[in-house]
């Protein structure tokens, strides 16, 4: 389906109703979140009633079309649901997003049976789960792929592993990037396949993280694993770079709702903090130096505010905004990254307590400026739009 199309779906949810599903999902968080997400956080405690009640909330099927029983959401409200999450805590976030980036392979790129069998479950959250591209050697690099799948009658047969799989473990399935062929170009030999949990598809460990906690990082065995050729997504071999890389606009354009989500969090927490800290008689805002650091991070997190909703709106309009949705998650995680370390340093030692949340934020942003393409990558994929745009 082209976004164009996706966007004419999405037609159906009414101003109205968006402002309904926003209300709820922040009533939710200050009301079973907040209040419990830091000791959940501290322990590295799945949140089983909290991803409970995001089903309630529908949030598993928040961009899965209405006709499949999801919300129908476009990118405009779905991102300002991740930043409304990511603030209060940014693993809530990741729990449905990777969910629905694998949702979003098979919306977009699958067959019309594997689309009514697979999406009302996704929808519903009675299958969840995630993507599963890395590997032990490979990241960037997908082209690099090892994890092979071989033909044999009605299934394929997959060996291989990957890594840093978000969901792997209190997931059900994952969309699985795998190699079919040995041709060149070597995205030409690659596929995507829906793969649920069954003999063979083993999780071989759960990865210790610096922050992200609470959702599960897995690293997944497959071996003699055998897929039905029905999940074949599209029913043809050699797509799945394809299929990955129609998922990156909208996963950037995700990742950077993600950062401002954060920004903000560190934001508010040292204009409070620098309102009841004195020091000198007076309170720090009052310092020039401290003043500086928090005008440096309200102007960086309204510009990415502004670059996410930039890049959503011109993903809903089914324009092509690699460069604005790279743009986006280049500026906004990298402003989560600042405005944590800044909000830290105004907290001074308490800054660094697990006692305060703020130390949270300065273990979660890194991650941001990893995931969905690194920054370096987003800076060579804006620097090529550059260039392609302005030919002389
Ligand atoms: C908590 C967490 C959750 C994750 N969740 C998932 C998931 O759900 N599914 C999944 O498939 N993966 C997931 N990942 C993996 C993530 O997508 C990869 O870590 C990421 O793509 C980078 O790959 P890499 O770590 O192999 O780094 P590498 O590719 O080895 O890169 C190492 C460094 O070299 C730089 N570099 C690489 N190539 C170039 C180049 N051509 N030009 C300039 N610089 C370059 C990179 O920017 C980076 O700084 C997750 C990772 C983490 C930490």
């Amino acid at each position: 389906m082209t976004q164009a199309t996706e966007r004419l779906d999405n037609e159906a949810v009414t101003p109205e109703e968006e402002a309904q599903i926003l209300d709820s999902v922040r009533k939710w968080l200050a009301r079973d979140v907040k209040p419990y997400a830091r000791q959940l956080e501290h322990d590295d405690v799945w949140p089983a009633e909290m991803v409970e009640q995001m089903t309630e909330l529908g949030l598993f099927g928040a961009t899965i079309r209405r006709a499949y029983g999801g919300l129908g959401l476009g990118a405009s409200t779905y991102s300002r649901i991740v930043t409304e999450v990511a603030e209060v805590w940014m693993s809530l976030s990741g729990i449905f997003n990777s969910h629905l980036i694998m949702a979003s392979a098979v919306q977009r790129f699958g067959t019309e049976q594997q689309k009514s069998r697979y999406l009302p479950q996704f929808a519903s959250g009675t299958l969840r789960g995630g993507l599963a591209l890395t590997e032990p050697d490979c990241g960037t690099d997908l082209q690099a792929i090892r994890t092979r799948a071989v033909h044999d009658g009605e299934h394929y047969v997959i060996n291989g592993t990957k890594t840093w799989i978000s969901n792997g473990i209190h997931g059900h399935c994952v969309a699985i990037l795998v190699k079919t062929q040995d041709i060149e170009p070597r995205h030409k030999g690659l596929s995507m396949f829906v793969a649920e949990k069954g003999p063979g598809f083993t999780v071989s460990r759960k990865l210790e993280k610096l922050g992200y906690k609470g959702i599960d990082s897995a690293e997944l065995i497959f071996q003699d694993y055998r897929v039905p050729a029905a999940n074949l997504i599209g029913g043809v071999e050699g797509k799945g770079f394809v299929h990955t890389a129609g998922g990156l606009e909208l996963g950037r354009i995700n990742v950077a709702a993600r950062g401002v989500g954060v920004a903000t969090a560190a934001l508010k927490a040292a204009t409070g903090y620098a309102q009841i800290r004195k020091t000198m008689g007076k309170p720090i805002h009052q310092h020039q130096a401290i003043a500086l650091k928090l005008a440096d991070m309200a102007t960086r997190t309204e510009a990415a505010r502004l670059l996410v909703e930039q890049a959503a709106r011109a993903y809903d309009d089914g324009r092509r905004c690699d460069m604005e949705a790279g743009m986006a998650k280049l500026f906004a995680t990298e402003a989560a990254l600042e405005n944590a370390t800044e909000a830290l340093r105004i907290h001074g030692a308490y800054g660094y307590s697990k006692e305060m949340d703020v130390e949270r934020y300065y273990r979660d942003a890194p991650l941001l400026c990893i995931g969905e393409g690194t920054n370096e990558i987003q800076r060579l994929i804006i620097a090529r739009q550059l260039i392609e745009r302005n030919p002389v």
